[in-house]
């Protein structure tokens, strides 16, 4: 198989125009072009006023492969493609009666699951929440009618975190070994669309995500594995620094010596649980912030000019970074073009928010986190849970100047600009549900926090024009940005500093942010776990 890459071809080229566009840059007959895949497919609007072209990375096989190489040796834009195949890393031995536990049913704790179940060790899942239909309807009761279950929410549930989410499927992480491919061809094969494996940036929205969740889940269970809901893990089982088992909240017990703690960043009560039992916990940092919401179509038409509303091109993201004067880092987190504000609590008298959006990110808003980085030794100096406690605090803050029934405190960008309360809304019309209350969001995070964000805006508004104009609506507040708290691993082994047979993965752990990364981490402990069940099973 060949590589070849940065072929660039016009926006609204027919089909046909790519096996043209191989061959010629080839320079190759028809019939020698066996056939191909497109890799990957971005572009680039960068550059204003230029012409905006797809540019492909594509795999291909021809009839000579030896000979085509040899012709392109010194072209660093044609080579031997790499094998990104998923192979697995062990079998389960025949008779192995231990089964492993996953607890958590996010994108770590599923593709763990699924990985497991798929090598033959016929994992068991404990999940606190409900699946994602019951869950679906929980999290629609504290959206349309300020219900919440404390139980079934945004935050818990099948799916975890990123169910109701933009499902933004990229990340950053190093991916020596292709592990972000077996997690986007599983989401293919339980129902994603296929481009998910070739647009640069691609997102599968909130409804599809659903679907593919649960059909992941029926194959889990296909393949020997069990899911258990409304779940919840409220202990751990030790044993001379080894995990035996896990209690949950009916006072059953489940034991096993291998589990994996899949938990997601709002497991609060379980870390207190883990910590309790001395497991190695530390603080990290995490970033705190609102979420801004612009028109999509100004938005669109500041990142990709005359190309605004292509049908191609879809709704505009951006990305953004503002160093602020007072050493603080600005900058945009989990942008959602086309989409809606949430209401992303998991616990009563507190208000979060987060950004979701269908397949089509057709609303009317495009919404991002405009958060500040911070620091354990700087602003949240204590215990390894000083980072849970200031959330809890923020959060709280945040429910009272809502108005104390989940809506979600707000404030005018103009206003917010120059300290004034807002009383009344602009064009510019919040998503969030169950609704907004304006007030001066200024009360609403520490000030060294809304001084970097008052600078940044004006900054961000030279960079987007009309980003920081006078209607934009900033809501508050953005605080599970990523887990407070590290549950140290070994690097090796993968599992808890000090207890032997505890994988801590996923976002929870410290290890992945993000649907992607957390999906990669579940794979990997997977692996882990299973060669390490593999070896003391052998061991006798
Ligand atoms: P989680 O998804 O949080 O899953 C953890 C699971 O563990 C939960 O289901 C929880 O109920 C369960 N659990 C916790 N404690 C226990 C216990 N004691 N016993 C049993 N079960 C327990 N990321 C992206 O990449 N793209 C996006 O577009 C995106 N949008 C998002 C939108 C929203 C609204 C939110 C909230 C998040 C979004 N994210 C997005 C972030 C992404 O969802 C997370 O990074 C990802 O879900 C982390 O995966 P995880 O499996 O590590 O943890």
């Amino acid at each position: 198989m060949i590589r070849l890459s940065e072929l660039a071809l016009p926006l609204d080229h027919p089909e046909t125009a790519l096996r043209e566009a191989i061959l010629k840059r080839l320079a190759l007959a028809d019939d020698a072009l066996i056939c191909f895949t497109v890799f990957k497919r971005s572009y680039d609007a960068r550059k204003k006023n230029t012409e905006i072209k797809f540019v492909y990375i594509i795999d291909l096989e021809v009839r000579d492969e030896a000979a085509v190489l040899e012709r392109f040796a010194k072209d660093v834009h044609v080579g031997p493609a790499p094998d990104t195949a998923y192979y697995p890393v062990a079998t389960a031995p025949e008779g192995l009666k231990e089964r492993p536990i996953v607890i958590g049913f996010g994108p770590c704790g599923l593709f763990a699951a699924m990985i497991l179940a798929q090598m033959g060790f016929n994992p068991i899942v404990l999940e606190r929440g409900r699946n994602v239909r019951q869950r679906t309807q929980d999290t629609w009761a504290l959206w349309r009618k300020n219900t919440l279950m404390t139980e079934s929410n945004v935050q818990f549930g099948e799916g975890g975190a990123g169910l109701f989410s933009d499902g933004k499927l990229y990340s950053q992480v190093k991916d020596p070994k292709f592990y972000g491919r077996k997690v986007m061809h599983e989401f293919v094969q339980h129902g994603a669309p296929d481009n998910i494996l070739y647009v640069n940036k691609p997102h599968i929205g909130t409804f599809r995500l659903t679907s593919v969740v649960a059909k992941m889940r029926a194959e889990i269970i296909a393949l020997g594995g069990e899911i258990r809901f409304e779940s919840k893990v409220t202990d751990l089982l030790l044993e001379d620094g080894e995990v035996t088992g896990v209690e949950l909240d009916d006072g059953s017990r489940l034991m096993s010596r291998h589990v994996v703690l899949a938990l997601g960043h709002s497991a609060r009560e379980t870390f207190r649980m883990l910590h309790a039992r001395d497991v190695h916990i530390e603080p990290k940092p995490f970033a705190v912030g609102f979420r801004i919401e612009h028109p999509q179509t100004m938005i669109d038409k500041a990142r990709l000019g005359k190309y605004a509303g292509h049908e191609e091109l879809g709704a505009a993201d951006y990305k953004l970074i503002h160093h602020a004067k007072n050493g603080r880092a600005v900058y945009s987190f989990c942008m959602c073009p086309g989409g809606q504000v949430v209401a992303a609590t998991s616990e009563e008298g507190r208000v979060v928010t987060n950004g979701m959006s269908q397949y089509s990110r057709k609303e009317r808003n495009a919404n991002a986190g405009i958060v500040v980085g911070i620091h354990p030794e700087q602003d949240f100096p204590g215990g390894p849970l000083a980072g849970v406690e200031l959330q809890e605090r923020l959060e709280a803050v945040a429910y009272q100047l809502g108005g104390c029934d989940y809506r979600a405190p707000a404030q005018l960008v103009g206003d917010f600009l120059r300290g004034k309360p807002s009383e009344q809304l602009g064009e510019v019309e919040p998503s969030y549900q169950p609704g907004v209350n304006l007030c001066d969001l200024a009360e609403a995070l520490p000030d060294y926090v809304i001084e970097a964000i008052r600078e940044a805006l004006p900054a961000f508004g030279k960079k987007i024009r009309g980003f920081d104009r006078e209607d934009a609506v900033l809501t508050g507040i953005e605080s599970r940005t990523s887990s407070p708290v590290r549950i140290t691993r070994d690097t090796q082994t993968l599992q808890s500093l000090n207890v032997r047979g505890l994988y801590p993965a996923g976002e929870g752990a410290g290890y992945a942010g993000g649907i992607l990364s957390a999906g990669i981490d579940g794979i990997k402990v997977a692996e882990a776990l299973a060669l390490d069940m593999v070896r003391q099973w052998e061991a006798g």
